[in-house]
């Protein structure tokens, strides 16, 4: 029989990852500190409660999809309130020991080791496993989740990821999904960037966006960039630069990724120029209307910045 999960943060990935949750016969309990978001699960179909505590009752699994480390490290300890506001009571203390605490949220890795500390500590277990695949993957239960723990936590919790994902890649101890996450977005956000420049380069040398495409995808530079999510319109059909740079992967998500690598890097004395170069064009570009924005349309800013 399948387990019971109490899921935390029904928003643009979540509600749709529950959902998938309620129909292989998991028996879930959602909760949202938004009430719009909660009524939106409530209404495709996912059981909800009033409170997070409500729905950790009887929870084997916590799992966790929060916009941030804060709100993740947050909702574990609980905070005190403030004068006059009742406090909220924190996850680690309301379950019952023995309780898996799965985050699948984005996060700093030193917070996912931090989480997992915390859940330990409390006599817990704890799994972090990022996602990728965007809300398309969430609703279609195709997403590629990358987990971080130890081997038994793991086994313990793929057959739950296996229903909201396509692929599941054990990267190592805690932390090690969000590593893992941060690192080939950090890939991406560069290989992009790249690419665009690539391409209005060649618009400038009067070279068509076929002919580059053409050599460059069978040649070094192939990437994922070019040949799946290629920033200019034609070379591959299905890519965001076909229908106006509608997302796909919003600008505002690949900055958030590209802050979370640069946070690693200064943590760990890596001296990656590229990612933090990455990180400072996405900032300016999510802030400077590009937010909601594919990714890819960054080739528009570049090609906008150039001499006429
Ligand atoms: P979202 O903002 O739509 O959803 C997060 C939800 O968490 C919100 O509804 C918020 O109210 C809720 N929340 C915050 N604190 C809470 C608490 N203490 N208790 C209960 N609910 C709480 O964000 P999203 O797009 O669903 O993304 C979630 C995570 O997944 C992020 O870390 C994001 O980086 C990551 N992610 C998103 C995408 C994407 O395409 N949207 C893709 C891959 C990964």
């Amino acid at each position: 029989e399948n387990g019971s999960v109490a899921f935390l943060g029904l928003g643009h990935m979540g509600g749709p990852m529950a959902l998938n949750l309620v129909r292989a016969g998991y028996r879930v309990t959602g909760f949202d500190v938004v009430p719009a978001a909660m009524e939106a699960a409530r209404v495709q179909g996912v059981p909800v409660a009033a409170t997070a505590v409500e729905a950790l009752a009887g929870a084997d699994v916590v799992l966790t999809m929060f916009p941030s480390g804060r709100h993740v490290l947050d909702a574990y300890r609980g905070n005190p309130g403030h004068p006059g506001q009742p406090g909220e009571p924190g996850l680690l203390a309301a379950a019952p020991p023995g309780t898996m605490f799965l985050d699948c949220s984005t996060i700093n890795v030193d917070e996912a080791r931090e989480a997992a500390r915390l859940a330990i500590e409390a006599g817990h277990r704890s799994v972090d496993a990022p996602v990728s695949g965007g809300v398309v993957g969430a609703e279609a239960g195709t997403l590629t989740f990358m987990a971080g723990g130890d081997a038994a936590g793991f086994e313990e919790v793929l057959p739950l990821l296996e229903v909201m994902g396509r692929r599941v890649v054990h990267c190592g101890a805690h932390g090690a999904g969000q590593a893992a996450k941060i690192c080939n977005n950090m890939i991406l956000g560069v290989s992009m960037i790249a690419v665009s420049e690539a391409f209005v380069l060649g618009e400038k040398l009067g070279l068509t966006h076929q002919a580059l495409f053409d050599v460059a995808s069978a040649a070094s530079g192939q990437c994922w960039a070019l040949t799946t999510n290629c920033p200019v319109p034609g070379p591959v059909p299905s890519s965001p630069a076909n229908r106006d740079y509608q997302p796909g992967f919003a600008s505002a998500l690949m900055a958030k990724d590209l802050n979370l690598a640069v946070n690693a890097l200064d943590s760990t004395g890596v001296a990656g120029q590229m990612g933090a170069l990455a990180a400072r064009i996405y900032d300016r570009f999510a802030a400077e209307g590009g937010a909601g924005r594919d990714f890819s349309a960054i080739i528009t800013d570049i090609r906008g910045a150039s001499e006429p």
